[in-house]
């Protein structure tokens, strides 16, 4: 245990979190660690400043003032309201992009009957990889020669 275990162990007393065992052997380090001691003070002050605090309701011209501002027509203009499909255009054009260039690089990788396995190396992923035992005990359970 180093000092910032302590530490998080003052956070966890202050919120009534720590065990009698554990409350013993904190106490034991903060009578021993000066550094402890000051977050411990600076702890106990944040806490009690906290609970001083009066939870207040905001007054009612907060919230006429939220709507009137919210309420408001947007500035008139060629391109008010051009923010509003920034976003969508933006996504369908990186779309279409995607499926262009995902049609450009399979038709250039794959041909135009192509076999995603063997262009891709992914032989391995079958259920049988070349050259793995299965692969051979399938050969000879089929009759055929092995490519050995
Ligand atoms: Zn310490």
């Amino acid at each position: 245990m180093d000092c910032t275990d302590y530490r998080m162990m003052v956070t966890m007393r202050e919120d009534g979190e720590l065990g009698p065992d554990r409350l013993a052997m904190l106490d034991a380090h903060l009578s021993v660690c000066g550094a402890c001691r000051v977050f411990e003070a600076a702890v106990r002050e944040t806490t009690a400043l906290h609970a001083s605090l009066v939870e207040m309701a905001p007054p009612p011209s907060i919230l006429e003032g939220v709507i009137a501002e919210v309420g408001r027509p947007a500035r008139a203009g060629l391109f008010a309201g051009w923010r509003r499909f920034a976003v969508p255009a933006a996504a369908i054009f990186v779309l279409v992009a995607g499926v262009i260039a995902g049609g450009q690089i399979g038709r250039t990788t794959l041909g135009a009957d192509g076999d995603a396995d063997a262009s891709f190396g992914l032989e391995y992923l079958e259920e049988y990889p070349p050259g793995s035992v299965g692969d051979l005990v399938v050969s000879y359970l089929e009759g055929g020669e092995t490519d050995e």
